[in-house]
């Protein structure tokens, strides 16, 4: 019972310290670990395993929307980057340079890709000549470097992993049209496979990617009341063509530009599930990403047959479910605990007396429910009860954070809500860049989004009171 209280103390309450616990749970679940240099992570095979199952999901949707994977280089010559004017000035104070190599200095500086537009503009530029070569529609995976002030593990660290899609068109109207198919496949894996609901919409000016014409987002709630931008996708319209010169001959042999798009969601994502589905005892990962769905804990298992019977177990469900088993000499309730840190969302228990019966206990990791279920059960159990705690997480995140949106029609209650209550602040907007510099100033909040549900909460703009445009969701954000 002693080793069971130290191992949970390790993990500060979120009620006391949100930082404090998101550090906590992150090293003690066992998914980074820091890096030699500041700001860098080692992503360990647990954390690891949780991107994969995410990957392998967006991949899926990626393909099946059409895109293919390709691989493109590191580095990005200086001044192929210095190209797009708007893109150049939104990446310099954050790129890493590369001036020499080996002993000697480079004839032109290079940068360590932040984000690959540069260089796939420069490839279409050479391989888009006729309107049968669009539309391109590529994808990678890859690993980018933004040389960032302040970090913290997966929300913001020097290098991390991500996809970025890239895609040429024929038509504004086609580059509208993929960056808004792109935004819903994003919303679908947050929603279906992290249980994260999210706010579909569009950013404003001011937070738009640096180059985009606009920038459509998801937005998501954490527990603690912050909004986390959890994917975007932006539509360049002809200004990377114009800048880079991809054009192509349409129908009737006419020199075009081409239309282009960007996208990209990362290792953040994994951050965000911590703060969405975490609590107290550790990590709360969702059935459908989760690498380890059941884990077995045998129950005396030194007593003849216990371990045998769990072995036989885990065999017969391993088609059915992601199964482990602890057969380590530590006590069932450090195992207990140990599965509880690491977010398993069902743990089996299994002892001699079970096996007299013919059954297991299954306890959820979301409710901590218990249930005994027949040995002959299990196999149509398991995967009924994985999919009941995939949509009770959903529902859990999606009542928080409906909790925690409130309406504001003037000042006064947006710096109340803000300072007490944090969370979505829904207020309308003149669309000028001063009122939304004002509230940042005032509040601390951004715009997070402006979303495509509109609502009219007032007639008037929250900060200078003239006639409102729309409705805007802000926040404190990560
Ligand atoms: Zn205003």
């Amino acid at each position: 019972m002693s080793q069971n209280k130290k191992f949970v103390e390790k993990v500060t309450a979120m009620e006391d310290d949100f930082g404090q616990w998101y550090t906590d749970v992150v090293k003690q679940a066992e998914l980074v670990d820091y890096g030699p240099v500041r700001g860098t992570m080692i992503i360990k095979p647990y954390g690891y395993a949780i991107w994969e199952h995410i990957r392998d999901a967006i991949d899926q949707q990626i393909k099946e929307t059409g895109h293919m994977n390709v691989s493109f280089p590191l580095f990005i010559p200086e001044s192929l980057l210095q190209k797009e004017k708007d893109h150049i000035e939104g990446f310099a104070p954050e790129v890493a340079w590369v001036t020499h190599g080996g002993d000697e200095e480079l004839a032109e500086r290079l940068v360590v890709r932040p984000t690959s537009e540069a260089l796939f503009c420069d490839y279409y530029s050479k391989n888009i000549h006729s309107y049968r070569d669009l539309p391109k529609l590529y994808n990678q995976w890859s690993n980018v470097v933004r040389w960032e002030k302040t970090t913290r593990p997966f929300l913001r660290s020097l290098e991390f992993h991500w996809q970025e899609g890239h895609t040429a068109h024929a038509t504004y109207e086609e580059a509208a049209e993929e960056t808004e198919k792109m935004l819903n496949v994003y919303a679908d894996i947050c929603e279906n496979y992290l249980a994260m609901p999210v706010i579909k919409g569009q950013k404003t000016e001011k937070e738009k990617f640096a180059g985009a014409e606009y920038t459509l987002t998801v937005e998501s709630l954490m527990h603690d009341g912050r909004a986390l931008q959890a994917g975007t996708s932006h539509n360049f319209g002809d200004d990377f063509a114009k800048a880079f010169d991809i054009k192509y001959l349409d129908e009737t042999g006419k020199e075009q530009y081409v239309h282009q798009t960007s996208w990209g969601i990362t290792t953040r994502l994994i951050g965000a599930l911590i703060m969405v589905h975490g609590d107290n005892r550790g990590l709360v990962i969702p059935p459908r990403i989760a690498p380890t769905q059941a884990l077995i804990v045998p129950i005396a298992q030194h007593k003849e047959g216990v371990l045998d019977k769990a072995y036989e177990l885990r065999d017969q469900l391993k088609d059915v479910v992601r199964i482990d088993i602890d057969a380590s000499d530590n006590t069932p309730g450090w195992k207990f605990n140990e599965s509880e840190m690491k977010g398993y969302p069902v743990r089996i228990e299994i002892g001699p007396r079970d096996i007299e019966k013919e059954q297991v206990v299954l306890v959820r990791r979301d409710t901590g429910e218990k249930e005994f279920v027949k040995l002959a059960d299990l196999a149509e159990r398991l995967p009924a009860l994985l999919e009941k705690i995939q949509q009770n997480l959903f529902d859990q995140a999606y009542e928080h954070r409906e909790n925690m949106t409130t309406v504001a029609t003037t000042m006064d209650e947006f710096q109340q809500t803000i300072e007490n209550k944090r969370g979505f602040v829904k207020a309308m907007w003149c669309g000028a860049l001063e009122c939304e510099e004002d509230i940042r100033e005032k509040t601390g909040a951004t715009s997070r989004c402006i979303p495509f549900e509109q609502e009219e909460v007032a007639k008037t703009c929250v900060s200078c009171g003239k006639e409102a445009k729309e409705l805007v969701y802000w926040a404190r954000a990560y």
